[in-house]
C-alpha cells in the first residue's frame, strides 16, 4: 500500500451528504475534482500538507470558475 494514499470522508458542498474521497499525497500538495457519490456533482478539493506537523488540511469547495 502506498503510504501517500489517503482516504477521507468529506461533506459534499452541494447536497451536504458525506462522501468518501481517495487521493495520493506522495507527490505533495494537490488540487483535484471528485464527484460526490450521492449527488454526482463535482467537488473541488484542495489538499495542503503541513510538513512540520505531518498533517493534512483538506479544503472542500463547490466547483469554481477558476478550474475551467
Ligand atoms: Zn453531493
Amino acid at each position: 500500500m502506498n503510504p501517500g494514499n489517503q482516504v477521507h470522508d468529506i461533506a459534499c458542498p452541494h447536497c451536504g451528504e458525506t462522501t468518501r474521497t481517495a487521493f495520493d499525497v506522495s507527490g505533495g500538495e494537490l488540487q483535484f475534482i471528485d464527484d460526490c457519490q450521492v449527488c454526482c456533482r463535482p467537488i473541488h478539493l484542495r489538499v495542503d500538507i503541513d510538513e512540520q506537523h505531518q498533517t493534512l488540511r483538506l479544503f472542500v469547495d463547490a466547483d469554481s470558475d477558476q478550474i475551467y
